[in-house]
């Protein structure tokens, strides 16, 4: 629960707050834009307006329950509304919110297939989840990005029966996985649903690529709203940034198109597949640059 004794100062007159535990993961900006953004002065969230609209209201309690830390909310309506998270993106795809510290707020997000339903990392452990993701027919397959945003999978595997799928070089973060992506090769999960092996964040990070068109990346791509193009985070690669721009070069060379993006960390959004590829093309190409 966010404490007003911690309010940060810079925030908006009014009733919503963000407190000054905010670690800068990005998460709450994202599910509340035009009402959260980083403060200048230190880089943490602050409103920077209060809500006046019902949907302004909803994205106020999204970033509320995104928040690994917990920095958001209102002075003093404490308790959100029902039915906050899973949030509805379009295409069956479900941002859980919850999302852990230990996975320094990595989103995670729900798939409802008519093939099985996919969960791509995971948030933390709640209760608020569980009827929720089993009213949309649990979770069959849990693929986990990379090592870092694996949260409490083993807690949603166990709940639901899912098999647990990570690389086999970040496998140490989830030994409790029932398959492993191996080297470099393209696996089919179900048929329409790819893990694509990208060593570079880390060496074991794999982009899922679900039903031909929906990409989710991890930390190994996403999108920056400021210069409105594809990017990749330099600074905070752990294995190889070679071996990152090997990667997503491979991958811009594979066929393999998409035309909605969504992340573990960084900004989602939704582009013309062609626009997409083209956008990828060219990070690979800038990338040697930032080496
Ligand atoms: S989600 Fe929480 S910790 Fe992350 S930037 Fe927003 S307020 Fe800060």
């Amino acid at each position: 629960m966010a404490r007003t004794d911690l309010r940060h100062p810079a925030g908006a007159p009014g009733p919503w707050f963000v407190d000054d535990r905010c670690i800068d993961c990005d998460a709450a900006r994202q599910v509340a834009p035009g009402l959260i953004a980083r403060n200048p002065g230190d880089g943490v969230s602050v409103f920077t307006r209060q809500p006046t609209t019902d949907d302004e209201v909803a994205m106020a309690w999204r970033a509320v329950l995104v928040c690994p830390t917990r920095s958001v909310g209102h002075e003093t309506i404490r308790q959100p509304p029902p039915g906050v998270y899973p949030h509805h993106l379009g295409d069956g795809v479900h941002r859980l919110g919850h999302n852990a510290r230990d996975s320094f707020g990595a989103h995670s997000y729900l798939v409802v297939r008519p093939g099985g339903n996919l969960l791509v990392d995971a948030p933390r452990w709640t209760q608020q989840l569980l009827g929720p993701i089993a009213d949309l027919g649990g979770v069959d397959h849990l693929l986990l990005t990379h090592r870092d945003d694996v949260a409490d999978a083993d807690r949603y595997a166990e709940r639901f029966g899912a098999r647990v799928w990570i690389h086999e070089d970040d496998r140490a973060a989830a030994p409790y996985a029932t398959d492993l992506v191996r080297g470099t090769d393209e696996v089919e999960v179900v048929p329409g649903v790819v893990g694509f092996p990208v060593p570079g964040h880390t060496r074991g990070s794999v982009l899922w690529h679900v039903d031909g068109r929906l990409l989710f990346s991890g930390d190994s791509l996403s999108w920056s709203p400021r210069q409105e193009r594809l990017t990749a985070f330099r600074d905070a690669c752990w294995y190889s940034w070679d071996a990152q721009t090997a990667s997503l070069d491979r991958f811009a060379r594979s066929g393999h198109r998409f035309d909605r993006l969504f992340c573990g960390h960084g900004w989602s959004h939704d582009a013309p597949a062609e626009v997409f590829h083209d956008h990828l093309v060219d990070l690979v190409a800038r990338m040697p640059d930032r080496r």
